[in-house]
């Protein structure tokens, strides 16, 4: 959990990771024990890096050098669909090398017919049924 406290380092000038702001010596700063007692923000600046929702005295994850909440976090971990952009949250889903679709959305991009247990090629992130993705070719 990131905590507010009073100056650890005192004398050492204090740059807030997200705002890259100067914070005023004597002020409180957040330590984050997964960023290192190195690392400090204002306590209006430690806020989830998806919706900004503010995380001090909270349950937070860590990713990508920034502080998370748990919705954001667990959706972040989830396959996003290649068909309607959406996160895939079903475990039942289909999945193409590093694509994902939800199972109603592996359709072709040609024809809109339904892939599912069918042939189907994956071109540049294109999903496209063999007749769709021979007359794409000519
Ligand atoms: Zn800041
Ligand atoms: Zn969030
Ligand atoms: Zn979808
Ligand atoms: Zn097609």
């Amino acid at each position: 959990m990131a905590k507010v406290a009073k100056d650890l380092n005192p004398g050492v000038k204090k740059v807030c990771e997200l705002c890259k702001g100067a914070a005023p010596p004597d002020s409180p700063v957040v330590y984050s024990d997964r960023a290192g007692y190195n690392k400090q923000w204002h306590p209006t600046c430690f806020v989830c890096a998806k919706c900004s929702e503010p995380l001090v005295d909270l349950i937070y994850f860590w990713k990508d050098g920034a502080p998370w909440c748990g919705r954001h976090y667990c959706e972040s971990l989830r396959p996003r669909c290649s068909g309607c952009d959406e996160i895939i949250f079903a475990e039942d889903y289909q999945r193409v090398e590093d694509l994902a679709w939800h199972r109603k959305h592996f359709v072709c991009e040609g024809c809109e017919q339904l892939l599912s247990g069918r042939a189907y090629i994956v071109t540049k992130g294109q999903l496209l049924c063999p007749t769709c993705s021979k007359s794409k070719r000519s």
